[in-house]
């Protein structure tokens, strides 16, 4: 809170948030953060551009004020529209602009698959929106005390409001450092971008700019979304080239681990799965029947033996981040040496998509997938599936290995990132001490990620253990009470020591 009865006012700028627009992590972060913010007293609200998808969504709309901002050659004018809807949990904001946002396909990517080729514009007028708003442009009789950004698209908020007067401070959180939003210098230069800020030490990157470094250079505080990612990305292997910048900024840098929205993610009242269950023995046997259920929906008769079998699930971006190829290396050797049946939802690379669709034809009794995005098919999976599969490179934090934990679905992880914060492995020791919750593997290779699976089904077939497992994974606590509190207190410490606060 501010002063003693106002309650501190926080502006979200992101490109995307549940349930208007999601490609993934980032859009459930932006629903369920704010909200948790929201019910802990603070002024929250979230501002997104005017998508189609957003438009086509209808949440209730009015006009909230109109300014002018420069693009690449000449300027838009930006309408703000507002919503108070309340399937949305706080007010959002929406930055409308019809040629740039109001289009199909998602916010980044043309359908076909390919970036949209004015993304540099698109998000340079947003943040300039942005900006202006956070600054009374226009006067819409709100006004934040700080503005919290997300990813490379709001990175040149931060520094749009610190050269400007009477700003808010910012923070920049990075939900993952290899989306880097690079463009060119023609880009930069059609934009109208401070020629004084393309130095080495400031927005320019190789040759070009980045739009994450903007946020990494002007936030007045940056942070990532896990403790062991906020310590990865200083080395080399991590940073995707910004180490010498984020080792530049460590003085303001931090990792706040995510939380997930125990609501929405919840086996016990979830109106996606065809029967509900908790940790509790009695009602945890509904899980079986999701898992019937999946496998029925997926084209896999659910016959006693496959329902005996273990099932891995995946949910993905089909993304090498996300270690797809390192599954597909170990796929024969699985079907061979094992009774273990699979169940895959992704969309992503190309490659990826046809290999699956090839094995799941080679197959069709032991893989199913369904290429493409379902939110619902997400859930039924983290609650039909026995394993959950997330063998990430590196992982910033990962909500889908949070999930499996409440759905009892014990998930396989790589050592890395928010895997590391949030997945204990079931080690002889951690299974006699009670604290087990997952499979956890050291080295990215096909043939660690085998071991692992391999030791997972084991277990699996150890019934007493197993359920302790899944046991302890339902009863962790991964609600936002805690991170939220911790960024309340960063907005109330910013505040207190900024230029403006
Ligand atoms: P990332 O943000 O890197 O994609 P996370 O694990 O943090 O990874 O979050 C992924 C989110 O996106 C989860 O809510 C997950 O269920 C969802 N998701 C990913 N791919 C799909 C898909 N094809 N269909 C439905 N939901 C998906």
């Amino acid at each position: 809170m501010t002063g003693n009865t106002k309650p501190m006012k926080i502006l979200f700028a992101a490109s995307e948030a549940y349930p208007l627009i999601k490609t993934g992590g980032l859009g459930d972060v932006i629903y369920s953060l704010p909200r948790t913010l929201h019910q802990m007293g603070l002024d929250v609200r979230v501002i997104l551009p005017a998508y189609r998808d957003i438009l086509e969504f209808k949440p209730e709309l009015k006009i909230a004020g109109w300014l002018e901002v420069q693009g690449a050659g000449h300027s838009h004018p930006v309408r703000i529209l507002e919503s108070h809807d309340e399937r949305l949990g706080v007010p959002v904001l929406l930055a409308d602009v019809a040629d740039l946002f109001d289009r199909p396909g998602n916010p980044y990517t043309h359908p076909d698959g390919y970036d949209w080729p004015d993304n540099a514009e698109r998000f340079t007028v947003f943040s300039r929106a942005v900006a202006q708003l956070a600054t009374g442009t226009p006067d819409i009789g709100w006004r934040p005390d700080i503005v919290h950004t997300h990813d490379w698209q709001t990175g040149l908020i931060p520094a749009f409001l610190y050269h400007l007067k009477n700003a808010p401070p910012s923070i920049f959180t990075i939900h993952n450092l290899s989306y880097a939003g690079i463009f060119s210098h023609i880009e930069y230069t059609a934009l109208g971008l401070p020629d004084e800020w393309w130095t080495s030490e400031g927005l320019e990157f190789h040759g070009n700019f980045s739009m994450l470094k903007a946020g990494l250079l002007y936030a007045d505080h940056v942070n990532t979304v896990s403790p062991t990612y906020a310590k990865e990305i200083l080395s080399s292997e991590f940073s995707n080239g910004f180490e010498g910048v984020l080792k530049s900024i460590r003085h303001k840098l931090s990792g706040l681990l995510n939380g997930i929205d125990q609501d929405i993610w919840n086996p016990k009242t979830d109106p996606d799965l065809v029967s509900n269950y908790s940790e509790k023995w009695q009602t945890f046997k509904g899980k079986q029947e999701n898992k019937a259920a999946l496998l029925k929906e997926m084209g896999i008769k659910p016959t006693a033996k496959k329902l005996q079998a273990p099932l891995l699930g995946l949910v993905s971006r089909l993304v090498e981040q996300k270690g797809i190829d390192l599954i597909l290396d170990i796929i024969p050797e699985l079907l061979k040496t094992t009774d273990a049946n699979l169940v895959i939802l992704g969309a992503g690379q190309d490659y990826f998509e046809r290999v699956l669709t090839m094995l799941a034809k080679q197959h069709p009794q032991r893989i199913a997938f369904h290429s493409g995005y379902s939110e619902s098919l997400a859930h039924r999976i983290e609650a039909g599936a026995d394993l959950f599969l997330m063998p990430s490179r590196f992982e910033p934090c990962g909500l889908n290995q949070l999930y499996s934990l409440r759905y009892g679905t014990p998930p396989v992880v790589h050592k890395t990132g928010g895997l590391v914060d949030t997945v204990v492995d079931a080690s002889e020791e951690n299974i006699r001490n009670k604290t087990a919750t997952g499979f956890v593997f050291d080295e990215p290779t096909p043939e660690a990620l085998l071991t692992c699976v391999l030791r997972a089904i084991k277990i699996y077939n150890d019934k007493p253990t197993w359920r302790q497992i899944i046991h302890t994974g339902m009863r962790q606590d991964f609600s936002w009470t805690h991170s939220a509190s911790e960024y309340a207190a960063l907005y109330n410490n910013l505040l207190n020591t900024t230029k403006n606060g």
